[in-house]
């Protein structure tokens, strides 16, 4: 199987019909770029900035921070990089920032984490912004915000990149060829602002696992959780339809990142909404790729419109018989 899914690294991933999905990669740590040349992926559609400051013992300052995000897009080479911005906080403490902010949450997940905490400590996101734009100098800059739960915060996260540009502009130094602005989408009161938010946005990113997690209200670290719910549930099978339909309107790319993405029966699902932009971990390429291409995405499409509108709780059963008797 193994070298089933090798021998499909050059080949696109097209469905039968002609469809084209783009297969990107997650990542967060300079090695992680190797996979792109491993796996054939388009690119990496989530790359984790947090990582260098969780494995770090004091806080990246800007020049190693740079260092990194140079290091990566010049591996990287022409294909893009979506450099997610700082997810720190919450869980993810950091022991020298602010302990005494950070270790008194009860509920981390939902707490003072990502943007929350970078734009107050704002410091950090400016540094943040400055070495993603001095590293990417010549090249097309994508960034993305994670944990956006309202209109007013991707504005401001807008703002500061900006100001940043205008201040290295005055300076006269060299600056990305353009910068592409995304969000993810992980905090389910976002859906219901698309209209205000996609004409600011170049891209959405759905994040399922937190998104998933809040959707359910169910802790995605709880192991006694974690079989519980079932991502082919028709709710979020509904609610990404919903957000897939709306990002179409507002011609708004739109993929997903979470790990819901890297399974295959799940990525059949989301290819059957009409996602055609997966960024999953390296290792699922081989086989969400080769189900992409034994698949008809018309017939798969008009087969979960059926199940949306049909009285089915759950996608699974019904996606994995349909999938047996039309050989994906
Ligand atoms: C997500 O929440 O789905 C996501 C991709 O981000 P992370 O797993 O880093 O929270
Ligand atoms: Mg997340």
């Amino acid at each position: 199987r193994r070298a089933a899914y090798a021998a499909l690294r050059d080949k696109p991933a097209v469905s039968r019909d002609d469809v084209r999905v783009e297969l990107m990669v997650n990542a967060g740590l300079r090695d992680d770029v190797a996979a792109l040349d491993v796996t054939g992926a388009d690119g990496i559609g989530l790359f984790r900035t947090e990582f260098q400051f969780l494995v770090s013992a004091t806080l990246p300052q800007r020049e190693r921070q740079q260092r990194l995000y140079k290091d990566v897009l010049d591996a990287a080479g022409n294909r893009p990089v979506v450099f997610r911005t700082v997810d720190i906080g919450g869980d993810k403490a950091l022991p020298y920032l602010n302990k005494s902010d950070m270790d008194e949450e009860e509920n981390p997940a939902m707490g003072w984490r990502a943007v929350r905490l970078a734009l107050e400590r704002d410091g950090l996101m400016k540094a943040q912004a400055r070495a993603l734009l001095e590293a990417a100098a010549g090249r097309t800059l994508h960034v993305m915000f994670p944990m956006i739960s309202e209109p007013w915060e991707l504005a401001q996260c807008k703002a500061l990149f900006k100001n940043q540009h205008d201040w290295l502009a005055k300076r006269d130094r060299k600056l990305p060829k353009a910068v592409q602005y995304g969000t993810m989408l992980e905090v389910p009161a976002l859906a219901e602002t698309l209209d205000f938010i996609l004409p600011e946005l170049d891209f959405l990113s759905i994040g399922t696992n937190d998104l998933t997690q809040f959707l359910f209200a169910a802790d995605r670290a709880n192991p006694k959780l974690a079989e519980r719910y079932d991502w082919l549930s028709v709710a979020i099978m509904r609610f990404l339809s919903r957000i897939v339909r709306t990002c179409a309107e507002h011609e708004v790319p739109v993929g997903v990142c979470g790990e819901m993405g890297g399974r295959t029966l799940e990525a059949m699902a989301l290819l059957g909404i009409g996602i055609r932009r997966l960024s999953i971990t390296p290792a699922s390429i081989g086989p969400v790729k080769a189900m992409i291409r034994s698949v008809d995405v018309a017939a798969l499409s008009a087969y979960c419109a059926e199940l949306m509108n049909g009285r089915v709780a759950n996608f699974r059963e019904p996606l994995a018989q349909w999938a047996r008797e039309n050989d994906v």
